[in-house]
């Protein structure tokens, strides 16, 4: 038997009228379990999913086909499972990763750590498996998606409406997007924890009258879900339409934000306290070092290697003998100082700065978003964020 994988390629990109659509849905089994559709992000996109009762699945964006999902374990969206053999012979429902390499006709790669896909002619295949692992033991594979879009570089169609983040946007009675309403709602989401804010970017908080002080042409703020790991970017411009997109963390690298102006040019009275207790720069060295103050300590974030692949930062406190020989010799003594930890291996238990690392302590979380806030407007990224 032929593989029927050529027919879902056939398929993808094209609208549901086009002929080699309508022969999927043919082998499929023709019948529709349910269709689904909803509206995400901002300007609206469409996205409509068609279940078969032999699990399979079809999601559309705006009569767009953009993933095919063979779903190999019955789910509360697809009533059967689909016989995967059926699509690609010599590959059970149960296979492994390894076994579907050896029935799969195309080269194997990974998009992050949890998510192996087949790089086909035309798409990719996505192999789904419980728990993004498990992928060794058969078993564990739920499900095929097949993408013209590689994965990682793009959202999974299949998370279109994600519980978690996907009713976030709201609209008003003309269906236009309400920004208050969304921002409250992202803000919400938030604070519980649902989303999880980029501290590079204009806090959810500040970005009404960060937009309406019109001192920034264009305010963005980004948050995670942290169940389906879309980034939400929700964009306000001076005479331009407000957007709301769900994007991968690759895309939103093509966004661009100026500096963000200091808090006492736009902020309310409330919010300038709140700034005023708050972390704040006072110096860096590009790739090396950066010097942030809160009160009347002063904090050293120095970079080192971990390995060839990975590095990190410490946050060191100076103590009293370390700001004395500041005030004597300046940016020189941080270098050195700096240069000590970079070379110290501070993750590594002997170091004598692991035990000085504040992002080791029990409030290592809120000292790494406390230093990304105070330094968003010096950072490569922002660099980066700021041109083009
Ligand atoms: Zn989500």
């Amino acid at each position: 038997m032929a593989s029927r994988l050529p027919m879902i390629l056939d398929a993808l990109a094209l609208a549901e009228r086009d002929a080699p659509v309508q022969r999927l849905m043919v082998a499929l089994g023709g019948e529709k379990f349910a269709a689904t559709e909803r509206y995400f992000g901002e300007p609206a996109v469409l996205s409509r999913r068609l279940r078969f009762t032999s699990g399979g699945e079809l999601i559309l964006h705006d009569d767009t086909l953009v993933a095919v999902v063979l779903h190999t374990v019955p789910t509360p969206s697809a009533t059967a499972a689909i016989t995967l053999s059926e699509w690609i012979p010599g590959a059970s429902n149960a296979a492994t990763l390894d076994d579907l390499k050896k029935s799969i006709d195309g080269r194997r790669r990974f998009a992050g750590f949890g998510t192996p896909y087949f790089e086909l002619g035309g798409g990719y295949a996505r192999a789904e498996f419980k728990d993004h692992r498990g992928w060794n033991d058969p078993g564990n594979l739920v499900g095929l998606a097949f993408t013209v879009e590689q994965p990682g570089l793009t959202c999974r169609p299949e998370d279109d409406n994600c519980p978690a983040c996907s009713e976030l946007l709201v609209r008003d009675d003309a269906e236009s997007l309400d920004v208050e309403g969304t921002v409250q709602a992202l803000a919400a989401a938030a604070a519980s924890g649902l989303l999880k804010e980029d501290a590079s970017w204009v806090s959810i908080g500040d970005l009404l009258p960060l937009h309406e002080s019109g001192l920034m042409g264009r305010v963005e703020s980004q948050l995670t879900c942290q169940t389906c790991r879309r980034i939400l970017c929700i964009a306000l411009e001076k005479d331009a339409e407000p957007t709301l997109s769900y994007l991968a963390l690759n895309e939103t690298r093509q966004h661009r934000l100026g500096p963000i102006p200091p808090v006492d040019k736009w902020g309310d009275a409330a919010r300038v306290a709140r700034e005023r207790d708050a972390m704040h720069y006072v110096d860096h060295e590009s790739g090396r070092w950066f010097l942030v103050e809160q009160g009347d300590q002063l904090y050293l974030d120095a970079r080192y290697v971990v390995t060839n692949m990975v590095d990190d930062s410490a946050l060191i406190q100076l103590d009293a003998a370390e700001l004395e020989q500041y005030r004597v010799a300046g940016r020189a003594y941080l270098a050195e100082l700096a240069e000590r930890i970079h070379y110290g291996s501070p993750h590594r238990e002997e170091s004598p700065f692991f035990a000085r690392d504040l992002k080791r302590g029990p409030e290592g979380a809120a000292y790494r978003e406390a230093v990304s806030k105070a330094i968003v407007n010096h950072t490569w990224l922002a660099q980066q964020r700021s041109e083009g």
